[in-house]
């Protein structure tokens, strides 16, 4: 079943790539595991994938025990990281890509861990939303800039929902706008149904959850 799957999911990554001139080493394939157990991602592992997403700091620290001998893996955290977790989210995960505030990053490099970050930018007016607005980049990368701990890859972030792929496409293009601004190479966008207008904008990081593991339960 994942193996099909992620066969379907390499096929439509390769077409986008191809409309786009893209090559694969430019694209990576986050798999988000949130909901699935340790055991399906040790299945994801088997068949290759070694870049997982999770969402929830609580949720994967009592997966993590069980994949400690998976080398080579990398986890991000791609869900809204409170600041009262930040210890644990440094000693879990190597990437952080939700840090929207100036003070969750001094927190996170208090830790003394080295971590990879993305700054989650809110290109909507959604109120319920995460994420730092555009115009407050400049003085994030400024803050991230004096934090010896965390290097800055990055943008992400998650247009409002709808069927409707192209309804993403006028938010992904503007977060490659204001990465090309402020000259960072990151672009992670895109989940299962808008995978192909993510690839065509420039995303660098795809991240796909249901297209490869089916449906997640609801609590
Ligand atoms: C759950 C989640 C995804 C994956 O979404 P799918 O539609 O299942 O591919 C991607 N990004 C974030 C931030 C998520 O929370």
């Amino acid at each position: 079943m994942l193996k099909q799957r992620l066969e379907c999911v390499e096929e439509r990554i390769c077409r986008a790539l191809q409309r786009s001139g893209r090559a694969r080493a430019g694209l990576t394939l986050l798999a988000v595991t949130k909901k699935f157990s340790a055991d399906v991602i040790r299945q994801a592992y088997e068949l290759g994938l070694r870049e997982f997403g999770e969402n929830y700091v609580q949720e994967f620290e009592l997966k993590a025990p069980a994949l400690q001998d998976l080398a080579g893996t990398r986890f991000h955290l791609i869900g809204h990281l409170q600041s009262n977790k930040t210890k644990k989210a440094a000693a879990l995960f190597s990437v952080i890509q939700t840090v929207d505030s100036a003070k969750l990053a001094e927190r996170l490099n208090d830790c003394g861990r080295p971590l990879e970050v993305m700054l989650e930018v809110k290109l909507s007016g959604e109120a319920s939303k995460a994420g730092a607005a555009p115009e407050e980049i400049p003085a994030l990368i400024d803050a991230l800039v004096a934090c010896p701990n965390l290097r800055l890859t990055g943008l992400m972030t998650m247009p409002p929902w709808s069927e409707d792929a192209e309804t993403s496409r006028p938010y992904f293009r503007r977060l490659r706008e204001l990465a090309d601004r402020h000259k960072l190479a990151g672009l992670s966008m895109g989940m299962s149904h808008d995978l192909e207008v993510a690839i065509e904008e420039g995303a660098t990081i795809i991240r796909i959850g249901t297209a490869l593991f089916g449906p997640r339960r609801k609590n």
